[in-house]
């Protein structure tokens, strides 16, 4: 019987949609659609399952009804037989020129495919190189979890967030810890729109619409796949049903995946509803924008790892400024350094990050920010706003000193230690008396209470 590659596909093509009303939706996803027929041997339709565990649920329940299906297109055709790849080289009985064909493609994978499997990660983009804060704790904590045990648990790992919060970051970090820890695993880091190309081009390459062999034996043989940005995959439907087989043998032989994306699966479009599932099936885990704490500890960590002396102050002020997102944080500290760079200045006050970021803060329009409360109370008694944060000791100057110290931790959250920081380098201590002395005198002065009431109201309509 002289059958070809193309009729043998054909045959199976027509049999799935009636093996997929004999057999429930999970396991068609999961085991039967990751069948590939190769060959006719003995009147047997000859299957590739991608793994051991596969072929044995299949032959434990479902071969009669997989073989009733297949017999219907194909008189020749007496039964089935499931093999894995493993099994190729000893399966003698297949005509040659199929096999031969099938384990050249598997040859020339083996030896392409290792050089697939070396993501070059950012070494600077380590788990000790991430600081931790409450808008990115949960996913710093499953990520380790992740790199620590890879394919145990939380799989997949779906981490969610808007841009420049660290997702890239994490994912590098959780390839970097593996790749030190275990030089043997096989681990791809990949964007989507890596993914799809490579998808377009696996089919371009092998003139077919199906998840070719090639394309299918790089990623099945994967420890761990990342895919950053996930929500590019959004209208591409031949890429999602792709991704979709891989997630399910991936997932079933016990691999690691991790996603990250700019929104929650639910909110990403034009998706296949499978896919949806599959991504929630695991851990989703959301990354906030980082309160004023964390991004003060974020800047202080690059000063340091830039080698740059940054003054706290100075380190307040920006964190207090940027508050968008972490890449813009860096990218003000780098403005900073290299501004004084330039004009062998210190970062030690605030004229050099005015001048530094004038741009970026000008159009600043979000929270009430510390430095904003101090403009209006030194704007209020007509104070320069750099003796209210000085030293002098002036009684109308301390005085609207410690009023200011007051509305900084009535209207925002900021710890104590901060505002020291920032009004001048005060000690905390210091922060907690003038906090309270006015508050004292708002119950038991009316000046003071007009003071607090006008000067909210006057911050409040920013
Ligand atoms: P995303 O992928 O979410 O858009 P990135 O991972 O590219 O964001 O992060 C942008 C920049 O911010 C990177 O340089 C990264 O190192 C830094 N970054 C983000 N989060 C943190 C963090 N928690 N600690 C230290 N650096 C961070
Ligand atoms: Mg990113």
């Amino acid at each position: 019987m002289n059958t070809n590659l193309t009729e043998i596909q054909e045959v199976w093509k027509k049999a799935l949609p009636i093996i997929s009303k004999s057999v429930s939706q999970i396991f068609y996803d999961v085991f039967i659609a990751s069948l590939e027929p190769i060959s006719i041997s003995d009147n047997k339709l000859i299957l590739i399952a991608p793994y051991e565990s596969c072929k044995k649920s299949i032959n434990k329940s479902y071969k009669p009804i997989i073989e009733k299906a297949v017999m219907q297109f194909n008189p020749y055709i007496e039964g089935i037989q499931i093999i894995t790849t493993s099994d190729v080289d000893s399966f003698v009985d297949a005509p040659k020129s199929i096999i031969a064909e099938e384990t050249t493609a598997l040859e020339e994978e083996k030896t392409t495919v290792s050089k697939d499997y070396y993501t070059q990660f950012e070494e600077s983009y380590s788990f000790d190189n991430f600081v931790i804060g409450g808008s990115n704790k949960a996913a710093f904590v499953a990520a380790k979890t992740v790199a620590e045990n890879p394919g145990i648990q939380h799989n997949p790992l779906f981490i969610y967030g808007g841009v420049g919060l660290g997702k890239t970051h994490i994912m590098h970090a959780i390839g970097n810890y593996i790749k030190s820890n275990s030089k043997k695993k096989k681990i791809i880091y990949m964007t989507s729109e890596n993914f799809t190309n490579d998808y377009i081009d696996s089919i371009k390459n092998n003139n077919s619409n199906d998840m070719n062999r090639q394309f299918r034996n790089k990623y099945r043989n994967l420890d761990v796949l990342m895919i950053d940005d996930i929500q590019f995959i959004s209208g591409k439907p031949s890429t999602q049903e792709a991704l979709f087989h891989l997630f399910n043998e991936l997932y079933q032989a016990k691999k690691q995946i991790v996603f990250t994306s700019d929104c929650h699966p639910k909110k990403i479009d034009n998706i296949d509803q499978r896919l949806t599932s599959r991504f929630q099936s695991g851990l989703t885990v959301d990354i906030s924008s980082p309160d004023l704490e964390t991004r003060i500890a974020i800047l202080r960590k690059k000063a340091y790892n830039k080698k740059f002396e940054v003054s706290n102050q100075v380190l307040n002020y920006i964190a207090e400024c940027i508050n968008t997102n972490i890449r813009e944080l860096e990218g003000a500290l780098s403005k900073v350094i290299y501004y004084c760079n330039l004009n062998g200045v210190k970062a030690d006050n605030l004229d050099v990050v005015n001048n530094a970021l004038k741009d970026d803060i000008d159009n600043i329009s979000g929270p009430i920010t510390m430095n904003f409360i101090v403009k209006c109370v030194s704007d209020y008694f007509n104070i320069d706003q750099k003796d209210l944060i000085g030293k002098k000791k002036t009684k109308n100057i301390a005085e609207a000193r410690q009023i200011a110290i007051y509305l900084i931790s009535d209207l925002i959250s900021v710890p104590l230690v901060s505002i020291g920081d920032f009004m001048g380098g005060r000690d905390h201590s210091t922060i907690i008396h003038a906090r309270d002395k006015i508050s004292d005198l708002i119950s038991t002065d009316l000046k003071y209470s007009n003071y607090i009431k006008d000067l909210t109201e006057i911050i409040k309509k920013k």
